[in-house]
């Protein structure tokens, strides 16, 4: 059940300047300790929501 990590995560289209990157959470570390991570696009750093997790927020940009 457990699921590799890989660089592919959940695409997303920045709400600012329209690129495509994807965003992936870096795991639940600590049970019980979510807190917000925002997701920022990895060009121009706008915010595009935010997940609730204990661990981090990965974005990576994507190359075509
Ligand atoms: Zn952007």
């Amino acid at each position: 059940m457990t699921k590799k990590n890989s660089l592919e995560g959940n695409k997303k289209v920045c709400t600012e300047c329209g690129e495509t990157f994807t965003w992936r959470n870096s795991g639940d570390v600590w049970p019980g300790g979510k807190d917000r991570e925002y997701i920022y696009c990895p060009y121009c750093h706008a915010e595009n929501g935010s997940i609730m997790t204990s661990g981090a927020v990965i974005t990576a940009k994507v190359s075509e």
